[in-house]
């Protein structure tokens, strides 16, 4: 009988693969076929780039080479951190983002901790115009210990006559990796705890196939892999970590596609749906080179550039001369408008080489400062001494909260850098990176403020409110400090 079973199946499927769309509409046939497109760490690079083909070239991939229907079988989810990234995503607080992704016909997201970056006020707005939940069993209220109501845990979805079962995980990290403020009413639990708990639940409510999208990485799937294989979990994406892999580990399908839209998985099973068993499962990463643009999404994407283009021709302050590229008048506002945004901080640090462009004569735009510090790069919290932190000044390192005197480096409050005190100091994550440098020797765990290195100065240039009759240029500091 089983071998006879066996070789029905095995029928069935070889004509499923031959027949696809016929097989799909067929309810009398037991094999089901799922594809599921994953992405993670979206991170708002809708438009097409140098490295990739965005969510134009994304969708042109599924509809051309995966067949991809909105009303297919498809199943396509995120591992979460949508939206923070460059201007087009971060300006609009990733409504755009939002547009976008609710056209690529996602289900279902993982909750990211840059999720929280904008505010949970905005996280809600988000996700009111969001087409598809964000999941996460793990983040509870600290008060009530009760799960947020701007989440779920779960949802269970039918396609293609299966009843699947999509759960939420987030990063542990959440409340040192996103602003910590922002989620101060929330405690993060457990992965295994609130699996264990949620499952049964998901079956109990008719579940045959599950899902587990986390916003967690390798090595966290692979610790769960074992249980989640005991408990009935199928697949599990992630995400976080910027990883790129699909591997079989533990009886368990594990995917993670990057970052970025660089790439997206792909897994394709094959569900018996009398004997409510996966017959076969198949994954797949796959590039998504600027190659074949979907017109409807990219007219979107259009749009929010043209938008964003008002956005960044805003006049944010006026200047009656040049302010130079290398000179210390740039260099001292642009870590002081650090420290004005974060004064939690005592000492800022940033490269010249980050600093790309002069300001001319005339009014100064967003689009000017974007010229100026034209990079994605974040600010990061470091607690070092002061012996650490001279051992990490370089030529090209230029610095806010302090100025080198006859007698050592002077802190604003008049005080002297003290060896083995240790000092709250702002750097990017570019340097914090650098080889030559020893910051990660220093601070291991430093706090990313998720602040762009540029914000800070179109603030502090807001704030300020120059005119023609009170350029900007009078504000500034124009000694060297080093
Ligand atoms: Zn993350």
């Amino acid at each position: 009988m089983k071998k006879i079973k066996i070789l029905i199946l095995a029928l069935l499927l070889f004509s499923c693969q031959q027949q696809t769309a016929n097989l799909n509409q067929s309810d009398d046939n037991p094999v089901k076929r799922i594809v599921i497109l994953y992405t993670n760490d979206e991170h708002g690079w809708m438009e097409p780039n140098d490295k990739n083909g965005g969510a134009p070239g994304l969708m042109g991939l599924w509809k051309n080479i995966d067949g991809f229907q909105i009303d297919g079988p498809f199943l396509v989810l995120s591992g979460g951190d949508m939206w923070t990234g460059p201007a087009i995503s971060t300006l609009t607080s990733g409504q755009s983002m939002v547009e976008v992704m609710n056209m690529l016909g996602y289900s279902a997201a993982a909750l990211g901790n840059h999720e929280f970056d904008f505010s949970v006020d905005t996280l809600r707005k988000r996700l009111s115009e969001m087409d598809f939940p964000i999941l996460a069993a793990n983040i509870r209220e600290k008060d009530s210990g009760n799960r947020t109501d701007f989440t779920q845990p779960y949802i269970i979805k039918e396609l293609n006559d299966v009843s699947i079962g999509i759960i939420g995980l987030t990063t542990m990290s959440v409340p040192t990796t996103t602003k910590p403020d922002h989620v101060a009413e929330y405690i993060f639990t457990p992965y295994a705890e609130e699996l264990s708990e949620i499952i049964p639940q998901v079956k109990s409510e008719g579940a045959e196939l599950i899902i587990l999208i986390g916003h967690i990485c390798h090595e966290e799937m692979r610790e769960l892999a074992p249980l989640a294989h005991e408990l009935g979990i199928s697949i599990i994406g992630g995400g976080h970590c910027h990883q790129l892999f699909e591997e079989q580990f533990a009886g368990v399908t594990l995917i993670q596609s990057g970052s970025c839209y660089d790439n997206y998985a792909r897994v394709e099973l094959f569900f018996d749906d009398f004997a409510d068993t996966v017959i076969s499962i198949s994954s797949s990463i796959q590039a998504n080179p600027d190659s074949i643009r979907d017109i409807s999404i990219e007219s979107v994407v259009s749009k929010w550039r043209s938008r964003l283009d008002k956005t960044l021709s805003e006049v944010i302050g006026y200047t009656s001369s040049e302010i130079q590229e290398k000179s210390p008048e740039m260099q001292n506002m642009i870590t002081d408008s650090w420290l004005f945004v974060y004064p939690a901080a005592q000492i800022a640090l940033t490269n010249t080489g980050g600093i790309r462009q002069s300001i001319s004569q005339g009014n100064i735009t967003v689009e000017i400062i974007f010229g100026v510090l034209p990079f994605e790069n974040s600010i990061l919290e470091l607690d070092l001494t002061g012996r650490e932190l001279i051992d990490c000044l370089r030529s090209d390192i230029v610095f806010s909260g302090m100025v080198n005197t006859v007698d050592g480096y002077k802190l604003a409050d008049s005080s002297i850098l003290h060896s083995d005190s240790t000092y709250k100091v702002l750097t990017n994550d570019y340097l914090y990176s650098r080889p030559d440098l020893n910051y990660q020797k220093y601070d291991e765990d430093p706090y990313d403020t998720s602040i762009n290195y540029r914000q800070p100065l179109i603030d502090w240039l807001k704030n300020v409110n120059s005119t023609t009759e009170k350029p900007i240029n009078v504000h500034l500091d124009t000694k060297s400090r080093r």
